[in-house]
């Protein structure tokens, strides 16, 4: 069986050789030296001055909406994963889809200010599969209307745009660490920020919003604990050979399958993590078929986004027709460590016998 991910674990003893320390000193949560060793550690890797580690990437979008005084109309993307909208609804907030480019699949940044409106204060917007959104025009928009940008980058760990890691735009970014990502902390998350300020705000919600015996602000749990940093802090030194290895298995099936997206990879300025491998089929059927085929040779891929976030049964129906179509066509293939170059040349050869090459668009 062949999955579309497969969690990437380090040996057992280098785990647990980390994990020792805390057993050592009898602390395994509350901001332990584990969590503090590896909040450096990824500060250094990222380049980023403020990061606070945390127990998932739903829960720091969460605080960055709260953080940012935000309560009325949040700009979205359709196409992400359905934390992003849901955190929207679950603050009270109102979620304000604008289509993505079909491209990129990120939003599609000129068509924002056309939905602004007196209650918009907040873009919210996702580095899709770990493609850079247009982040100078979000910019620009935000400034011109005095809105916070905040980036759902939970793909994006490992990306680097114009030098800097793609965690570093935005008034405040995020990150998913769960094991399905491409660096992973069992569960776990990451908020960024530019601002002492609002890093004190962030660090008080993270922990109740006391310190010992002082209260000092709303709060909520959301710390993580040594055995999660344990796991981050055995495979961050090991993120060079993670992406160049899926560099590679991303390049053979590029290659098989006449991918185009390895033109737009060669962008200027953006260095891609290889975190997801996205094929864009003709149409849905053709994607049915595709996907059938590979699951009876026990080979699962994912649709990946799908449905459009904008078609929640829970939500006002609105049209999104670029990310409606996109997800009804795009397919994630499995890509992961060790996965084989014999079983990359085989799932590409099962698509190509389903359909005709011409037909994957991207
Ligand atoms: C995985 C993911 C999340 C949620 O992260 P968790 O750590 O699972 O809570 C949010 N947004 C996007 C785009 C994701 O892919």
């Amino acid at each position: 069986m062949i999955n579309v991910t497969k969690t990437f674990l380090p040996p057992f003893e280098e785990y647990a050789a980390v994990l020792k320390r805390a057993w050592n000193k009898g602390w395994i949560t509350n901001n332990g030296e584990l969590v503090q060793e590896l909040e450096e550690k990824l500060k250094e890797y990222l380049g980023i001055e403020y990061l606070l580690f945390c127990s998932n990437g739903t829960i720091v979008l969460q605080m960055a909406l709260k953080a940012l005084g935000i309560t009325k109309e949040v700009i979205t993307t359709p196409f992400s994963y359905v934390a992003t909208t849901n955190v929207i609804l679950w603050e009270n907030c109102t979620p304000v889809f604008v289509d993505i480019e079909p491209t990129t699949f990120c939003i599609d940044a000129n068509k924002i200010e056309a939905s602004i409106t007196e209650q918009t204060q907040a873009i919210l917007a996702t580095h899709v599969y770990g493609f850079p959104c247009n982040i100078e025009k979000i910019q620009s928009i935000a400034s011109k209307y005095n809105l916070k940008v905040i980036y759902d980058a939970a793909h994006a760990f490992g990306s680097i745009y114009q030098n800097q890691s793609l965690l570093s735009f935005g008034d405040v970014s995020t990150c998913s660490f769960h094991a399905t990502k491409i660096f992973h902390t069992v569960e776990g998350g990451a908020i960024i920020c530019k601002t002492k300020e609002l890093f004190d705000k962030l660090y008080l919600y993270r922990q109740f919003g006391h310190i010992y015996d002082d209260y000092l602000s709303v709060g909520i749990n959301a710390k993580n604990s040594e055995l999660h940093a344990a796991m981050g802090l055995s495979i961050l030194p090991k993120m060079r050979d993670i992406i160049n290895k899926r560099k590679n298995h991303f390049l053979t099936y590029s290659e098989q399958l006449k991918s185009k997206f390895s033109n737009f990879l060669q962008e200027k300025n953006f260095t891609y993590n290889y975190s997801y491998f996205p094929v864009l089929f003709k149409d849905e059927e053709q994607l049915l078929q595709v996907k059938i085929n590979l699951e009876k040779h026990k080979i699962y891929t994912r649709r990946y986004f799908y449905p459009s976030l904008n078609r929640l049964p829970y939500l006002n129906q609105t049209n999104c027709s670029v990310s409606e179509d996109i997800s009804s066509r795009v397919l994630c293939l499995p890509l992961f460590y060790d996965l084989s170059e014999e079983s990359i040349l085989f799932i590409s050869k099962q698509i190509l016998k389903t359909i005709q090459p011409e037909s994957i668009s991207n």
